[in-house]
């Protein structure tokens, strides 16, 4: 009888094992205070955050924050999320996820940039299909369009193609977004372009996230934008003419208006030092979002490229994306965690404000209320990592409470 006890205890505890019932633990220290905490998870969701006196592995000192949130992913790792074609499979949106994973980011907006509708269309319904899948574990909570309703003009229009930027028009939008399985998060456009005020409105009542970039609003325009309900300007500093003019350009709006949060790209090449530090004073760690603006050469051999609508570009040893016929970036080769530690290194601040402005902001500004901080009752997406000489290094990644990633694996 008592072995017949024992045997069903060994079966309920095997079954426990197996199923995601069995509770997880990740300690480590906590971003925000540097202090040492054990987190328990239970179904892919945070249980408990306890502090202990120290660590099981004191040797083992890594922090632990909530994954990093990229809102702006053109592709990754030879995965293009824009051009489409034979490129764009649920195999490959899986490559380029677990890749993201390797760099801590758990969430992230796969962005589709200015091209032809009907692939934009094509594209939008193959990543809906694809990020229901179990797989990617929710790590794809929608998508970003950036253009095609941008400034036609050379500079401002950045490397999205003259010939498919447009005015706004209600019902291809539309189209898109119902492709996307209604999972268009975020739309960035020109505030100064034919019918964007209105557009701006219409996307506003509907809970989508405007943000301006690309344009040369004057300050009437960009004003009127963020009183339809813009929110955030993307990439700041980027999308913007090599020349302009010292007092009226489309800087200097955006950083007066308070209620206009930001994006930008830490990743060194982007923006100078100077830049990063101005622009975080003015708005601070609540109204700034880390973002890569990352491509799909990233991960990939320095060279040059052609790109599949026919520009040459060129990527440095440095991991710089140049396109030389207009001097301008292409788009970037760093994922957002190259950010988190420029940033830190650039203005001084705390781990915990970098953090938040990689995780927590994000997830706040799409209404993602499961994700975005390390509390009870969110997704237990988790990253531990150590930091060297201004460098986040990742060394475990956890998504929806399974472990995705263990530098001591690769
Ligand atoms: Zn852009």
């Amino acid at each position: 009888m008592k072995h017949r006890f024992t045997g069903i205890l060994i079966l309920a505890l095997l079954f426990m094992a197996g199923n995601n019932y069995a509770q997880q633990i990740v300690e480590g220290l906590l971003y925000s205070t540097g202090k040492s905490v054990k987190i328990e998870i239970r179904d892919g969701k945070i249980e408990s955050v306890k502090p202990v006196k120290k660590l099981s592995d004191p040797e083992n000192k890594l922090y632990v924050a909530p994954g990093f949130f990229d809102n702006q992913v053109n592709g990754f790792a030879g995965v293009s999320f824009s051009f489409g074609g034979s490129d764009l499979t649920p195999e490959r949106i899986e490559k380029a996820t677990r890749e993201l994973w390797k760099k801590g980011v758990t969430s992230y907006l796969p962005t589709l940039t200015t091209n032809g509708h009907d692939l934009l269309v094509k594209n939008f319904k193959i990543l809906a299909a694809t990020v229901k899948d179990e797989k990617l574990l929710g790590s794809i909570p929608g998508f970003h369009l950036e253009g095609p309703y941008i400034n036609p003009e050379d500079g401002y229009r950045g490397a999205h193609p003259k010939q498919f930027v447009s005015i706004p028009d209600w019902h291809k939008f539309m189209e898109m977004y119902m492709a996307s399985g209604e999972k268009i998060l975020q739309v960035t456009v020109a505030p100064e372009i034919e019918g964007v005020q209105d557009f701006i409105r219409k996307c506003t009542d509907m809970g989508i996230v405007i943000a301006v970039g690309h344009h040369n609003a004057n300050e009437e325009q960009l004003n009127l934008a963020v009183e339809n309900g813009a929110r955030i300007a993307t990439h700041l500093g980027n999308g913007c003419a090599n020349m302009i003019n010292r007092h009226r350009n489309p800087l200097w709006p955006q950083l007066a208006n308070d209620n206009l949060m930001i994006s930008i790209i830490c990743d060194g090449f982007h923006l100078l030092p100077e830049e990063i530090k101005v622009f975080y004073s003015v708005k601070g760690p609540d109204k700034t979002i880390i973002t890569s603006d990352v491509t799909s050469y990233a991960a990939l051999e320095s060279g040059v490229y052609k790109t599949q609508t026919g520009e040459t570009i060129e990527l440095t040893p440095e991991g710089m994306l140049r396109y030389p016929e207009q001097n301008v970036l292409y788009g970037s080769a760093s994922a957002i965690t190259k950010g988190v530690g420029h940033i830190m290194e650039v203005t001084g601040c705390s781990l915990a404000n970098a953090v938040q402005m990689a995780s927590t902001n994000p997830a706040d500004l799409y209404g993602l209320k499961d994700r975005g901080s390390i509390e009870a009752g969110k997704r237990a997406d988790l990253i531990l990592f150590s930091i060297e000489n201004s460098e986040i290094n990742i060394h475990q990644t956890w998504v929806k409470g399974e472990k995705v990633f263990d530098s001591e694996d690769d």
